[in-house]
């Protein structure tokens, strides 16, 4: 295994920030449990802890390391470019920052200046594209991405919507980080009964579900080999993998239209998304005003300082435990435990409407009254 891939633990002293990538932490919300009215534990790993803020750290420095490897990006010579949503933007600026690339971010006007301004404070450029434009169009973020490396020399797109490291750096960390988060826990179940991602590219859900169905698959096999046990105790143990799709995405079904959430959710099926989707076994869709109640929710009673993608996973959890067979199965199971993954945090999010109002409605005491009779 490379540093990449292997599931360190903070001992010491790091070497750069870019080991300060993942190792993020696993916390179960029992709060936001109680207060749904579910039995099974909520285990959210919490991504906002990496060093750049968020899940696509992971993606940002193992595809970069990976192509530099294998000779695709050289030092001093490669500019890389990249299209999304900000975040992977922003990993990418990262990684760049520390090995001296010139990095340049093509993203839609719809996502937020934070990630704009945290981008550039670490030294790359941003170039935004309006947020209607249909993925395949030329003035879209994915379409002026290609023009600007078709003129710039040394211009590489590394392409998160294609590159198999994206779905890999959740294979072989995130999920590994997961397995060793509930392995050294006093749980008595150590089993992920299930697992709940938004997507956008698909790499998160596509990696995690795919190294879920491994590990499941090798457990149950060495286990009837032990007992002379059939399939049927294999199939009962199969962790039911759920994606989040904000009302407004083409991926898990319905009209395209527009939605505030940032980084779920798209027009078209990226390469990365198999599009069998064999390892899916539900969808959910969200409105915006489920993700941002939800992000508030946690925020004010776990102390999660979590962002809107991450409102809308816990939302899309909620429902899959309230309003299906198999959720409501789990969700009266004190044993189960539900893994949600929880992309970024509130730093991305502080100047937008959505956040600004819910924060400064937020109820209080009556300070008013009490400060008049000062
Ligand atoms: N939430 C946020 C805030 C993101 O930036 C992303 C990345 N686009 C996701 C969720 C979804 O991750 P993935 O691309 O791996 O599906």
């Amino acid at each position: 295994m490379t540093a990449t891939t292997s599931t360190h633990h903070w001992n010491g002293i790091l070497s750069s920030a870019l080991e300060a990538v993942g190792n993020t932490p696993l916390i179960a919300l029992d709060r936001l449990r109680d207060s749904e009215g579910v039995n099974c534990r909520l285990l959210a790993k919490v991504e906002f802890f990496s060093a750049g803020g968020s899940v696509k750290d992971r993606i940002a420095k193992r595809m970069v390391e990976r192509a530099e490897a294998d000779g695709r990006l050289i030092p001093g010579h490669s500019v890389i470019i990249e299209p999304t949503s900000g975040n992977t933007g922003i990993g990418l600026a990262l990684v760049s920052a520390l090995k001296g690339y010139r990095c340049i971010i093509v993203m839609p006007e719809k996502m937020s200046r934070e990630k704009e301004a945290t981008i550039r404070s670490l030294g790359a450029e941003v170039v935004r594209t309006p947020t209607e434009a249909g993925w395949d169009s030329e003035e879209s973020h994915i379409g002026v991405a290609k023009k600007l490396r078709d003129a710039i020399p040394g211009g590489i797109i590394l392409d998160q919507y294609a590159n198999e490291n994206n779905p890999l750096a959740h294979y072989h960390g995130t999920y590994q980080e997961i397995k060793h988060s509930i392995e050294t826990s006093d749980l008595q179940c150590k089993r992920i009964t299930a697992l709940v991602a938004g997507a956008g590219t698909g790499g998160t859900i596509t990696g995690l579900s795919k190294a879920l169905r491994d590990d499941q698959a090798k457990e149950s096999s060495s286990k009837s080999g032990a007992n002379g046990a059939d399939g049927q105790d294999a199939d009962e143990a199969k962790a039911v993998v759920v994606a989040v799709d904000p009302v407004g995405s083409l991926l898990g079904g319905g009209q395209v239209g527009p939605y505030q959430v940032e980084g779920i959710g798209y027009d078209f099926v990226p390469e990365v998304l198999d599009p069998n989707k064999p390892n899916i076994d539900c969808w959910i869709k969200t409105t915006d005003d489920e993700a941002f109640a939800m992000a508030h929710k946690v925020i004010r009673t776990e102390g999660l300082l979590i962002g809107g993608s991450s409102g809308a996973a816990l939302a899309g959890a909620l429902k899959f435990l309230h309003d299906t067979p198999a959720g409501r199965a789990i969700a009266t199971n004190e044993d189960a435990n539900v893994v949600v993954i929880l992309p970024d945090g509130i730093r991305n999010y502080i100047s937008k409407e959505w956040f600004l109002d819910g924060a400064l409605r937020a109820p209080t005491s009556n300070l008013a009254q009490e400060i008049a009779h000062i």
